[in-house]
């Protein structure tokens, strides 16, 4: 038998037999986890917060027989609040669902950090709706290794006072460098990506993009990632 203790969120969990249930756990170090949790859905169990989505806490997990099984968790933060605002929830849930996607038994510890970053602001600032999550999608692109943000044609390098951008390429192009896989894109989309970029978490609360931008900039943000990370995201529009 051997013990280990990390810092993990949980993403998700199933029933299992009797009140037990399998739990889905983004960890720091270890990246995704499935782990059990015994008795969690009594009313009385001690851990039963602790399973919960969004939980956030440093949890023991003692390998048994090739079971990983959690018999403490010290929870640091179950980000409660998010449950009383239905847009912050659905933007915290598609938040999750991407880390599904792309975390890992190997993944990145930068990705769990910018989790946490984006559930805090999410969950404890005033930001305007989907900023956060736009914030998230460029940052995890980035760490994934698609850096995108050119302000000059990534092609040519020329100034661009029309912009494409190009899915194959996952870059902005200008009108002479567009290929069949480009689509155009607003001016204050193309800005208000780049805003939203150079704008830290703490600070999101304060910005305020065009109204009409903003659901082509979360278009733009998704597709691309889809397009990179080879993965299915969006319900949301
Ligand atoms: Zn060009």
């Amino acid at each position: 038998m051997s013990s280990l203790k990390t810092k993990a969120i949980v993403l998700g969990n199933i029933n299992l037999k009797e009140k037990d249930k399998l739990v889905d756990l983004f960890t720091l170090e270890y990246g995704r986890m499935a782990v059990s949790m015994k008795g969690v859905r009594g009313e009385k169990a001690k851990l039963k917060m602790a399973k919960e989505p969004f939980c956030f806490g440093e949890f023991v997990i003692e390998n048994t027989k090739g079971n990983n099984i959690v018999t403490q968790v010290d929870i640091v933060d179950n980000f409660y609040d998010l449950t009383k605002d239905i847009n912050k929830f659905y933007e915290g849930c598609a938040l999750l669902d991407i880390i599904k996607n792309v975390a890992t038994a190997q993944c990145e510890s930068e990705i769990f950090i910018e989790t946490l970053k984006a559930l805090k602001t999410l969950c404890y600032e005033n930001v305007k709706k989907y900023y956060v999550f736009d914030k998230f999608l460029i940052k995890l692109t980035e760490i994934l290794g698609y850096s995108f943000i050119n302000e000059k044609c990534s092609s040519c390098g020329a100034t661009m006072k029309i912009v494409y951008f190009d899915l194959t390429k996952g870059m902005f192009v200008c009108p002479n460098c567009k290929t069949e896989a480009s689509f155009k894109v607003g001016l204050d989309a193309f800005k208000g990506i780049d805003n939203l970029s150079q704008t830290q978490y703490e600070k999101l609360s304060t910005l305020n993009l065009p109204a009409n931008a903003e659901k082509e900039i979360l278009k733009i943000l998704a597709l691309n990632l889809e397009w990179r990370a080879g993965l299915k995201i969006l319900k949301i529009n």
